[in-house]
């Protein structure tokens, strides 16, 4: 007797192997068998607790996401939205930097006030939401671990929480001291043994914090880095569970890497390359484009390339699409700060329809929003609009029609434009302004790179701001699908044994005896993003986006469904992976 049968399917196993006609028995959560239509009549009308026609559907490998934020949230959502909608069964939180733990009891505010802008997370929310019933990384883990789970989490150590931890507010505005790095490096072998995936860091320009001042991780030189890298080899040279293993370094980019002098881009470049080769870790980092022209994205795919010719390992985290800010009179306009706008903007969403209904404040507004002074912009907050780069978005995948050429086709100034159309959509329809990522034909060169793997979703911050937990649904129904860029297996395996592999997550990625249950069956034919909305429903009613999919007929995660055709079942079968150089 089966736990669980899937029948009739399409396996895509996720080792890029063709696609073939097979049968897949579940128990106890792994994979006991899979059996292939072609020798037989495969495992129809055995016997199971469900079975699960697959006809007419791939089955595949749950999908892996190595870049999300979800370390604050998995306190009070135990689903992993929106990426359980999107076929993810395992997430990798702590990116950037950015991790509760470890922690001060008496100055939890300092770790809140790393992430609270830097990843619009409400801090309200993580006041309310939290327990803070940990103050080392090794016992973040054990919460994760006895917390109810939807998917699967793996977790690194994060160096702005390292910082503060060990230097309280000095870690805002000085270098660390040998012994302030002691302490950090003692933490780093600590986290890796208690099963951490690796360390992460931000120099990146767009991390700050609400009173604009740097993230920790950015005040550290680039010896005390190396410092916190090197010490991760050492331990995974030293563990005993490790096989020669190390962790992963991860880090959000210094602008030096996209600087348009080529002496600070070698002298970037040449550092990493020699940290990778030194140290024998693997480094990994977003690769996004930051416009066409040549430095603003050529110098990360070059540092991709040298880091792996010179004998180190290195993963490029690519998007599947624009790095899109999601702008709405629901949530925010680029306009917001501007004063006849704030001004408008504090009313009532009624009182603001009909505010641009007069002709001779809407002429005000219009005039505001094209010659106002818009200050800057960090990350994903909203920036003064370039037309070509913002879409209507009145569907879950392209193509999408740009303001600036529904402006031309109608001969009406873009802004008018862009008011007809959050008019037509009574004010609810989101808007994509691209960040980052704005040439799709860019896009899919970077997705084409060796060693280049689609994730960085993010999910878990930004919350208000964007929503790209479905990169994985837009991999599939555009680049697969509609767009015939990559094959099926392709892509399939990109999501899953690519990235299980370099995270260390040995017993998952594939469809094959032996491996855990993680596992999606999905209609190629109907498989998309639906459109966004906007919930309040985070501890202390902060707002979110959240963004379901449709195409699945069902995620399994350890050999339970735990979303059947786009709703949860209500189990919570994920487990928390302890990275590869765990001794429990
Ligand atoms: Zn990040």
């Amino acid at each position: 007797m089966h736990d669980v049968l899937i029948i009739n399917g399409t396996v895509v196993d996720g080792t890029g192997s063709p696609a073939r006609r097979a049968d897949v028995a579940i128990s106890d959560g792994v994979i006991t068998e899979v059996a292939d239509r072609a020798d037989g009549d495969g495992l129809a009308g055995q016997a199971a607790n469900q079975t699960i026609d697959a006809d007419g559907h791939v089955v595949s490998p749950g999908f892996v996401d190595v870049h999300t934020h979800l370390d604050a949230q998995l306190a009070w959502d135990p689903l992993g939205e929106s990426s359980c909608f999107h076929g993810v069964t395992t997430a990798v939180m702590g990116n950037c930097g950015f991790t509760l733990a470890p922690v001060r009891s008496d100055a939890r505010e300092l770790v809140v006030r790393n992430l609270e802008r830097a990843e619009d997370i409400a801090a309200e929310a993580m006041a309310e939401g939290i327990d803070w019933s940990w103050e080392t990384y090794p016992e973040y883990l054990d919460f994760v671990d006895r917390t109810p789970k939807g998917i699967n989490y793996a977790g690194y150590v994060g160096h702005s929480a390292l910082r503060t931890w060990a230097m309280g507010e000095r870690a805002f505005t000085e270098e660390a001291s040998d012994d302030d790095l002691a302490l950090m490096v003692g933490q780093v072998e600590d986290s890796m043994r208690a099963g951490a995936v690796g360390f992460t860091t931000s120099i990146s320009l767009n991390h700050e914090t609400s009173d604009d001042r740097p993230v920790a991780s950015r005040l550290s030189t680039r010896a005390e880095i190396g410092a916190l890298v090197e010490a991760m080899g050492r331990t995974g040279r030293l563990g005993r569970a490790a096989g020669g293993r190390t962790g992963i370094f991860e880090l959000a980019h210094h602008p030096h890497l996209r600087s348009r002098d080529p002496e600070k881009r070698e002298s970037y470049i040449a550092w990493l390359v020699d940290l990778a080769v030194r140290t024998g870790v693997p480094i990994t980092y977003g690769m996004l484009a930051f416009g066409s022209e040549d430095h603003q994205w050529r110098p990360v795919t070059e540092l991709l390339r040298r880091i792996n010719e010179a004998g180190g390992t290195s993963w490029a985290q690519v998007h599947t699409r624009q790095f899109g800010v999601l702008l709405s009179f629901q949530t925010r306009l680029p306009f917001d700060s501007l004063p006849l706008w704030s001004e408008l903007r504090s009313q009532p969403m009624a009182e603001q329809r009909r505010a641009l209904t007069d002709p001779a404040l809407r002429d005000k507004l219009v005039r505001e929003a094209d010659e106002g002074d818009y200050g800057r912009a960090i990350g994903a907050e909203a920036r003064k609009p370039e037309w070509q780069w913002v879409y209507p978005l009145t569907s879950g995948l392209p193509p999408y029609r740009s303001i600036a050429e529904l402006a031309a086709e109608r001969d009406r100034p873009p802004m008018e434009v862009f008011l007809d159309e959050a008019i037509a959509g009574d004010l609810e329809r989101f808007f994509i302004q691209a960040a980052a990522n704005q040439d799709q034909d860019i896009v899919l060169e970077l997705m084409r790179l060796p060693n280049a793997i689609p994730t960085f979703s993010d999910s878990g911050a930004h919350v208000s701001q964007i929503m790209d937990s479905s990169l994985q649904t837009h991999l599939l129904g555009h680049w697969v699908r509609d767009r015939e860029a990559f094959t099926i297996e392709e892509a399939v395996r990109s999501i899953t044994s690519l990235p299980a592999d370099a995270w260390g997550f040995a017993d998952r990625g594939r469809i094959e005896v032996g491996r855990a249950a993680d596992v999606n069956v999905f209609d190629l034919g109907a498989i998309r993003p639906d459109l966004p909305e906007l919930v309040h429903d985070l501890p202390g009613g902060a707002r979110r986006l959240r963004q379901t999919a449709s195409g699945f007929l069902a995620t399994l995660v350890n050999g339970e469904v735990l979303v059947a055709g786009g709703t949860p079942t209500g189990v919570t079968p994920g487990h928390l992976l302890r990275g590869p150089l765990s001794d429990r």
